[in-house]
């Protein structure tokens, strides 16, 4: 039985002010029957986890180095992010990926090091329009995911996201159809890979434009486990109906 996750992405948004938007989520949802994980900006998530110490909601980061330690300005490893108070981290999401050239052996080096240091990895795996409309998304779900899943992972530290790269903050959504295929998808490559006791117990979630309106639909489809939300997780008014519907499926 995997525990469904409501997993959401304030990418770079977000100021202390915005903390109390934590607090009034978990106030709203003091016993979830679901999991709920905020991944804030880095400097936010030592006072966020502080913040909800204790309640429904955990913290997370959106990203980490591959490295413990040493020569690499800017960057966040994920020994800081546990030491900060955070229990997973979002690696390879395609703002990463295209804008940052990630590849896939960086985003499997990220999740090994997440997963090393305690953390949950949520690997993110996208096509974009163009290889939509070459009807190429299985090939790509396919290589990002051999590529970006590292060897070491089980139903407690791994996390996939489904996020198609032309539905993250555009309003579009892929029909229900769609998402059903690339997660029953990954589901059975994961099976195929690392046998059905794990394969099975993995979480799936989908990300782009999920909104109060439409979660519903997306979490009665098969093998969709949660969501991975961007705009709509930065309001507690927002992103608590969406929890809502999944602790509803
Ligand atoms: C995301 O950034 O992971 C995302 C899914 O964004 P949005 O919900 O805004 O489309």
């Amino acid at each position: 039985m995997r525990r469904k996750l409501a997993a959401g992405n304030w990418k770079m948004n977000g100021s202390s002010e915005a903390l109390a938007e934590l607090s009034e989520l978990a106030g709203h949802h003091p016993a979830p029957s679901v999991d709920i994980l905020i991944c804030p900006p880095a400097p936010l998530i030592h006072r966020a986890a502080q913040a909800i110490s204790g309640s429904s909601v955990a913290i997370g980061g959106q990203d980490c180095h591959a490295q413990s330690a040493g020569a690499h300005t800017g960057d966040v490893s994920a020994a800081m992010l546990k030491d900060a108070g955070a229990t997973a981290v979002i690696v390879g999401h395609s703002e990463r990926r295209v804008g940052h050239d990630e590849r896939n052996e960086d985003v499997r080096a990220k999740a090994r090091a997440a997963i090393e240091n305690g953390l949950i990895a949520i690997i993110c795996l996208g096509e974009s329009l163009a290889q939509r409309e070459a009807a190429n998304t299985l090939d790509i779900i396919g290589g990002q995911l051999s590529g970006s899943v590292p060897d070491l992972v089980t139903g407690e530290n791994l996390v996939i996201a489904y996020e198609p790269i032309w539905a993250i903050g555009t309003g579009k959504v892929p029909t229900l159809a769609q998402i059903g295929e690339v997660h029953d998808f990954i589901r059975a490559r994961l099976e195929r890979r690392f046998g059905a006791g794990v394969g099975r117990s993995v979480r799936l979630l989908y990300g782009g434009s999920v909104k109060p309106d439409n979660a519903s639909e997306i979490f009665a489809v098969p093998n969709v486990d949660g969501a991975l939300v961007g705009g709509a997780s930065l309001k507690a008014a927002d992103f608590s109906p969406i929890i809502s519907a999944l602790e509803a499926a």
